[in-house]
């Protein structure tokens, strides 16, 4: 649904800036941007059509503009990034690796199934968190991914697939909540000019003191996913760096929260790790810590990366922490992730394929 608020979101977030390069524009700038080059109102639904709908890579290839227009705006980007490598997994993810226009490379995966197309979405070139088990970390942070960086990603995946995005999952490379600037804008742009319901987005954090509240008061319909991964606050200090500066406590209170303010589930994430956070003691420890909460947790067995000797757990041990958590009550389901073969699952992706 387009509220107000929503809109208020991309206009705030950087009130004077010069279109270009043209995606993230919102229907309105772009027609009053035509309307600055002396070009009739209605040149800028086209532009937004071909922008969002239509795929334009460049602005001299649409083809209902004047010749003359085209070729006097030259510097004029609509802000694609080219494909740098693609690899496919014998389940048929694909995962992309993106050159933006500084040179940075990102990763993108497409992930089909007969009814959806989801696509996985980086917004940080690396990540400055450093999570023990993920790959991303391991190479450091380099900046931001860019709105329209963001908005690309997800019109790449649908060329390169011929079909529609159905849903877009904030968990490629990078903490979204560190890029709030963008994120936001880049949710707005992707409902409303590529139309893709908020519903089917799901953005997942490992929490940033006070962001979650600062999510919430936009009101999105967006599922918040949250790594959570242990059951103690001990133990996630051990997994995840920045848990020193947030107790667990006070991430579960921004959660419940969360849940108040937009009447939305939340989703806690939760990596199996052999022999170090997959006891059934656990699992009932986790199921205390959640209990009342509108919540559902997603545990995601392990994806080995070479850099951290972590183990995936046995099928047997998934299935016995999972039975604990239904025992008590609480809603769960086992993720494997998609495009292990392809390096292009949880926790695989990183910028350079070349230390494959
Ligand atoms: N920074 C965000 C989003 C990126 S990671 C976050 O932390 O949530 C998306 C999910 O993959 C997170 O739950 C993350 O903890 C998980 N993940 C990371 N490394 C993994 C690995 N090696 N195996 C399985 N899941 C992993």
């Amino acid at each position: 649904m387009v509220t107000a608020a929503n809109n208020q979101i991309r206009e705030q977030s950087q009130p004077d800036r010069a279109l270009n390069p043209l995606l993230g524009a919102t229907l309105a700038e772009l027609t009053t941007w035509v309307q600055q080059q002396g070009q009739p109102a209605y040149r800028g639904r086209q532009l937004h059509e071909w922008i969002y709908q239509k795929g334009v890579r460049h602005f001299s290839e649409i083809s209902v503009f004047p010749k003359q227009w085209r070729s006097a705006l030259t510097d004029v980007e609509i802000g694609r990034s080219n494909l740098h490598h693609r690899s496919v997994a014998p389940d048929g993810t694909v995962k992309y690796l993106l050159q933006l226009a500084d040179g940075q490379i990102i990763e993108t995966v497409g992930i089909p199934t007969e009814k959806r197309l989801t696509v996985c979405v980086s917004t940080q070139v690396g990540c400055p968190m450093a999570c023990s088990f993920c790959a991303t970390g391991k190479e450091g942070f380099s900046r931001n991914v860019a709105r329209h960086e963001i908005i690309d990603q997800v019109l790449s995946v649908q060329e390169d697939f011929q079909r529609r995005v159905s849903h877009i999952v904030f968990m490629g490379m990078g903490e979204p909540l560190l890029n709030l600037d963008n994120v936001l804008p880049a949710i707005q742009s992707l409902n409303q000019d590529v139309g893709i319901g908020q519903r089917n987005m799901t953005l997942s954090t490992v929490g940033i003191p006070g962001r979650i509240l600062d999510l919430a008061q936009h009101q999105l319909q967006i599922t918040l996913a949250v790594s959570l991964h242990a059951s103690n606050q001990v133990l996630r200090e051990q997994l995840i760096p920045s848990a020193h500066r947030y107790p667990l406590k006070d991430l579960l209170a921004e959660c419940r929260a969360y849940v108040q303010a937009t009447s939305r589930r939340v989703t806690f994430e939760y990596i199996l790790l052999a022999g170090v956070n997959d006891l059934p003691e656990q699992a009932a420890e986790l199921a205390q810590m959640l209990r009342g909460f509108q919540s559902h947790v997603n545990l995601i067995p392990y994806n080995p990366i070479r850099e951290a000797d972590y183990q995936r757990p046995a099928s047997r041990r998934i299935q016995a922490f999972a039975n604990v958590l239904k025992q008590q009550q609480i809603a769960v389901s086992v993720r494997f992730s998609r495009g292990l073969e392809a390096d292009a699952a949880c926790g695989q992706l990183r910028a350079s394929k070349l230390r494959r």
